[in-house]
């Protein structure tokens, strides 16, 4: 099958916009020539998707999602998460276990493989738990899973307590050459505190999560990865101490990578109106002072990427409040918008800078070959429209999720067009 994407057009190295034909064969980037370079003999074999002058980008990679499939599919399944991973422009997508049961065995995985296979839209990636159940007890079969297809182990959704099971998971991980992906909070500092510990839950009588909450373990983690030697990457880093800790374990060569979400950078608890869970997250809204960390950390390297920790939740349970309804915000459909226009047209950010957060940065610390724009990688491409303004609508959105703070926010640069492995797989003006 070949396909070109004419009038396409795409960084280059220094962060120049150029004017492309891309040419796609079998799934793969076969080459990338100026725009009407080819003549039309040479050209016409290939079916044709005029990119019309918009922005083509790598497919955004995101690294921390919940699909909730299998046990939780009123909330979202494999294939509505595909598709509005695919929606948000997103063409990989790598899930959490924490699903009922578990994926914690190679039956789940290949559960989860099968069924994103049939959903046939973006990668999935799935990971594994770290321990039987998320439980702490028990280590899984890390070897066995490795071989079912995970691509690292985590217990996201909540920390692993015990440092001594946290040791041996890095040593057995390590041993195998995979990574440990770690939810990072400490219980005994939480105690089901629903907001940060900060002006909001002083006002309105919470209980908080701290902030030493997640640095202890990203400290304590950090000092194990040291002496295991495996590669350690910390989700959803939200306060300025745990990046504080990952720059300098970074500076003395411990092998640390980090992710933060666009929520973490964009809303401080301060932002939020009342008690509405759909500004209820784990980790919660910081401080500003947080907010301005991770900003800064994203754009120094400190954190390597951005995620959008995608956690769909249905109407019902999050209409429980803000004491009782689950944590976590959808996240797919409004990542590339909300940051680009909070932080490139405000001209705090290149363009080249968020793409890279989004796509190659993911794609080079989890080894993956997707992420590039150039002969031999995969043909997996994002279009977006930048001047296209359009308002946050969650009844529009493709996943079952419609739980996000950012409702009837004003946007622009919209993807339109979403390609995986040479294949449209969704694009504007397409039902859901
Ligand atoms: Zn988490």
């Amino acid at each position: 099958m070949l396909l070109k994407i004419t009038n396409a057009n795409v960084l280059d190295g220094n962060g120049q916009l150029q004017l492309k034909d891309i040419y796609i064969h079998d799934g793969v980037i076969e080459k990338v020539a100026d725009a009407g370079s080819e003549t039309a003999g040479q050209a016409g074999a290939y079916q044709a998707v005029d990119a019309g002058g918009k922005l083509v980008t790598p497919g955004f990679i995101d690294m921390h999602v919940h699909l909730r499939e299998p046990g939780y599919e009123h909330k979202e399944t494999i294939e509505t998460g595909s598709r509005s991973a695919a929606k948000g422009g997103f063409t990989t997508i790598a899930c959490m276990p924490n699903t009922r049961p578990v994926i914690d065995t190679p039956e789940t995985i290949g559960l989860v493989k099968n069924k994103a296979a049939e959903a046939g839209l973006v990668n999935v990636l799935p990971y594994a738990a770290i321990t039987k159940s998320e439980l702490g007890r028990e280590l899984t079969d890390f070897a066995a899973l490795k071989e079912a297809g995970a691509i690292g182990f985590t217990d996201d959704g909540v920390g692993v307590q015990s440092a001594q099971m946290m040791k041996d998971a890095m040593a057995l991980a390590h041993s195998l050459g995979m990574p440990i992906i770690a939810h990072c909070e400490d219980n005994s500092l939480v105690e089901g505190a629903p907001v940060n510990e900060g002006e909001f839950a002083k006002r309105h009588g919470l209980k908080g999560i701290p902030n030493e909450s997640e640095a202890i373990h990203v400290g304590r983690d950090i000092l194990l990865a040291e002496a295991t030697g495996v590669h350690y990457h910390v989700c959803h880093v939200s306060t300025e101490q745990s990046i504080r800790l990952i720059r300098q374990a970074k500076e003395i060569g411990i092998r640390v990578t980090a992710e933060v979400c666009p929520h973490h950078l964009l809303l401080a608890e301060t932002d939020i109106p009342g008690l509405d869970a759909n500004w209820k997250m784990n980790p919660p809204l910081r401080s500003q002072r947080d907010v301005e960390a991770c900003i800064e950390a994203l754009e120094d390297g400190t954190i390597d990427m951005i995620v959008t920790d995608h956690a769909p939740h249905s109407e019902e349970e999050k209409a429980k409040g803000m004491h009782l309804a689950p944590f976590g915000i959808v996240g797919f459909e409004t990542a590339f918008p909300l940051l680009y226009t909070k932080f490139v047209l405000t001209g705090r950010w290149d363009l080249s800078l968020l793409v890279e957060r989004m796509t190659a940065d993911p794609a080079r610390v989890f080894g993956l070959t997707a992420g590039r724009l150039e002969p031999g990688a995969p043909a997996d491409l994002t279009i977006v429209d930048l001047e296209k303004e359009q308002e946050v609508d969650p009844a529009a959105f493709a996943s079952k999720g419609r739980n996000t703070p950012f409702g009837g926010w004003k946007l622009k640069g919209w993807p339109v067009t979403t390609i995986v492995k040479g294949k449209v797989v969704w694009s504007e003006g397409q039902a859901n």
